[in-house]
């Protein structure tokens, strides 16, 4: 899914990181919304170089994504780590969105906290939906800047859950570490027995997630047609093609001035 992502924008390593680690977090939220159909967006901006990070998920963990500046970049940290929070930033904020295709679709924002993402998504657990909340995403990348394992995990206490659980949660999680070694190695699984250890986990549901995106060239044209009736006229005008770029998966749709014509 993330090598989809990086395959689609080229984006450099550190801007590769913290899309991935973006797509992980909507892909398991999304994927708990439970309501076929509905859909989840994040919007992250931290003010920082690469500016707006969007991806949105479906019911099913499926993601797209785009960065605003795939070529943003940020020297390593000190450690060696790619700096993600130094290309997001932490001058703004973490939006979510989750549509369920009916009433008004439920919105919460938070201010961000290091712009490496999990901490964001922890910190909007807490303050927006008022959930105690262990969140951890990862991108490796290969020397080639091609993806070697992405993936992540968000750890949520059920109401009424006893009070030391999330002690429990904490110290297996300071004893798993990064989960790109684990990824790397292992997988979902592995991660999942490292993080819950001792907590006798049960697996109830498994998904196959995708890199997805909805666009096509109806939907497109209908936001061709819906532009400005002067800008419309110009197009007419000028008589050259209009050429429409999805964000999402860089699909190209060219209209003729005859079809826009003849739909309008
Ligand atoms: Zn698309």
């Amino acid at each position: 899914m993330t090598e989809r992502a990086r395959v689609i924008h080229n984006p450099t390593p550190v801007v590769t990181a913290a899309l991935g680690r973006t797509m992980a977090a909507a892909s398991i939220i999304g994927s708990a919304l439970k309501k076929s159909g509905a859909s989840l967006t994040v919007r992250i901006n931290g003010g920082g170089p690469v500016g707006n990070i969007i991806v949105v998920s479906d019911d099913m963990g499926n993601v797209r994504g785009f960065v605003q500046n795939p070529t943003a970049d940020a020297p390593k940290t000190t450690a060696g780590k790619l700096n993600v929070g130094g290309v997001v930033g932490t001058d703004g904020t973490l939006s979510v969105i989750k549509d369920f295709g009916e009433k008004e679709p439920y919105s919460g924002s938070t201010r961000l906290v290091s712009g490496e993402i999990a901490e964001d998504f922890t910190a909007y657990f807490a303050e927006s939906e008022q959930i105690p909340s262990a969140c951890a995403f990862g991108v490796l990348i290969d020397r080639d800047w091609s993806v070697l394992a992405a993936g992540g995990y968000i750890v949520q206490l059920l109401p009424g859950a006893p009070e030391g659980l999330i002690d429990a949660v904490e110290q297996n999680v300071e004893k798993t570490g990064a989960v790109t070694e684990i990824l790397r190695s292992g997988n979902a699984d592995a991660l999942l027995k490292t993080v819950m250890a001792g907590l006798s986990p049960r697996v109830i549901e498994r998904l196959n997630v995708e890199y997805k995106c909805t666009c096509t060239r109806e939907r497109f044209l209908t936001a061709v047609l819906s532009l400005d009736k002067s800008e419309l006229d110009d197009m007419r005008r000028k008589g050259e093609p209009v050429e429409v770029c999805c964000q999402f998966c860089e699909s190209v749709f060219v209209y003729d001035i005859s079809e826009l014509l003849k739909n309008s």
